[in-house]
């Protein structure tokens, strides 16, 4: 962990609501979180060819090690539907194509869920956060959040599939109904990172 110097850690996200996340769920003395785009970079094109979420932050976390020398924070996360054996599980951002809109992939789960029942609709988001400090060594968490699909899309805060998710904590809300620190309280990804908080302080 830091003492007095700053430790600045890269972090493998473009997404500001995720950035803003992390640094509130990893506020440790002396910890700085930059982006590419911080060091004047582009955001570096990394092939996530895992298998699991965890597997595709690991190759994450150790590319932006490797390219900015500078230890390095990933997540990777997803939607994973019960009827749907899984799906759309780690293609959850490309579920209806490689440049698909949220739109458009929320339009093919409503499809491909079409016809079941809400008592089969359950679901889960899933979120691997991996850290890798100076020395190479990576620290994994896991968090979930558990839930089902809803039959219409509501609210307009998140992303990605929130207004088809109806969180088991929040009953009749969708994820995308729920303020910031509502969602980050429940939230897959806030598991995983309160999850790495502890394991990265169980070893300072
Ligand atoms: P990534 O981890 O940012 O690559 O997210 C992969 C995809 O999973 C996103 O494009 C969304 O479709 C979905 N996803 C991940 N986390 C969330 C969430 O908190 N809400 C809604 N969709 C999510």
């Amino acid at each position: 962990m830091a003492g007095e110097h700053t430790h600045r850690v890269i972090v493998a996200t473009s997404n500001p609501g995720k950035l803003a996340e992390i640094r509130t769920a990893l506020a440790f003395p002396g910890w700085e979180f930059v982006t590419a785009a911080d060091l004047g970079a582009a955001c570096p094109d990394v092939e996530e060819d895992g298998e699991t979420f965890i597997d595709n932050a690991l190759i994450k976390a150790f590319a932006y090690r490797g390219l900015f020398r500078l230890p390095a924070l990933a997540d990777d996360s997803g939607l994973v539907v019960d009827a749907l054996n899984g799906d759309p599980g780690i293609r959850s951002a490309r579920y209806s194509g490689e440049n698909a809109t949220d739109e458009q992939n929320n339009a093919l789960l409503l499809r491909n869920l079409g016809g079941v029942p809400a008592a089969q609709r359950g679901a889960r988001f899933q979120c691997g956060v991996v850290y890798v400090d100076e020395h190479g060594m990576p620290s994994a968490a896991y968090g979930t959040c558990e839930g089902s699909i809803g039959i219409s899309p509501r609210g307009s805060g998140g992303f990605g599939y929130d207004p088809l998710f109806l969180p088991a904590a929040k009953p009749g809300r969708t994820m995308a109904e729920l303020d910031m620190d509502e969602k980050n309280a429940i939230s897959h990804r806030g598991h995983a990172l309160r999850a790495l908080r502890d394991r990265l302080l169980g070893e300072a």
